[in-house]
Parts: C-alpha cells; sequence; structure tokens
C-alpha cells in the first residue's frame, strides 16, 4: 500500500457521501489512487458540479474526519446485499464482497485499505474540480498531517 493510499481512500468515501447527499442523481463512476499525494473521484450527474463551493465540501469533509469515526470492514455473501447496495461494478464471479463502514455515516463495497477511524486521514484538501465530458466530473483532492487552511 501507498503510504497516502489508506487516508486518501477513507476520505473519498466520506467526500462521496457527501456529494450524494446534496446531488441526487451524483453516481461515483471511478475513484483513482495512482499517485502517491492525490486521489481523483469522477462523478456523473446531469449537475454542474463546478458550481459547488470547493471551501464548503472540504469544510464539511474534515467536520465528519475530526468526529473520530470508527471504520470497519466485514465481508459478506453477495445474496446477503445485492438490495442494499449497487453491486453493478463488482463481477458477477465475485460472491464475497467488503463492505466498508464509517460507522454512522456511510457503507460502500469497496476492497482497498482504509484507515481504522476517520481522524487518521489527517486534513482533506480539495485541489481542483473539473468537467471530463458530458455530465461527468472530476475532483482532485490530498490529505495532509498539518492542516494549512482553517
Ligand atoms: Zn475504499
Amino acid at each position: 500500500m501507498k503510504p497516502n493510499e489508506g487516508k486518501l481512500q477513507t476520505g473519498e468515501h466520506i467526500f462521496a457521501k457527501i456529494i450524494e447527499n446534496k446531488i441526487l442523481d451524483a453516481n461515483v463512476v471511478i475513484a483513482k489512487f495512482d499517485k502517491e499525494k492525490e486521489g481523483s473521484i469522477d462523478f456523473s450527474t446531469s449537475t454542474d458540479l463546478r458550481k459547488l463551493i470547493l471551501n464548503d465540501l472540504e469544510r464539511e469533509t474534515n467536520s465528519i474526519i475530526k468526529k473520530e469515526l470508527p471504520v470497519h470492514k466485514k465481508i459478506f455473501k453477495r445474496k446477503e446485499i445485492e438490495g442494499e447496495f449497487d453491486l453493478s461494478k463488482i463481477f458477477k464471479s465475485v460472491n464475497e464482497i467488503r463492505i466498508v463502514e464509517i460507522e454512522g455515516f456511510d457503507k460502500r463495497p469497496c476492497r482497498d485499505p482504509h484507515m481504522a477511524n476517520t481522524r487518521e486521514i489527517g486534513y482533506f484538501a480539495i485541489t481542483k474540480i473539473k468537467r471530463v465530458g458530458k455530465d461527468r466530473y472530476r475532483f482532485l483532492f490530498e490529505v495532509s498531517k498539518n492542516p494549512t487552511a482553517n
């Protein structure tokens, strides 16, 4: 695991939930963590996400992080959870699916590394948003130990 991957991943779940709560037709298309210090997440939605205020989203994400919510990982059989989650992006041949739960806030399937509680993420900074296709928007984000803002 790259040094920051668990932090970026866990922050990404929080950020995804915040966007999904605000924008009803927003869906995560893909999240990438191939750079050491930066993650990206793409949403599909008919809403122009460039109109959102990045500072507000950043503040909201960090307010969840600061709550030090425990992060639980548990494996389920596909049939146990197929009504509860969108499993369409997971190959049909995969029968055991790991659910990552940020206690009291979010649950979603993910097999990648995550922190044990949200505070370990550090400060989550949203650095950029851009339109990357019709109804598709990409946010770039970073994590750091020492908050440079707020
Ligand atoms: Zn994840």
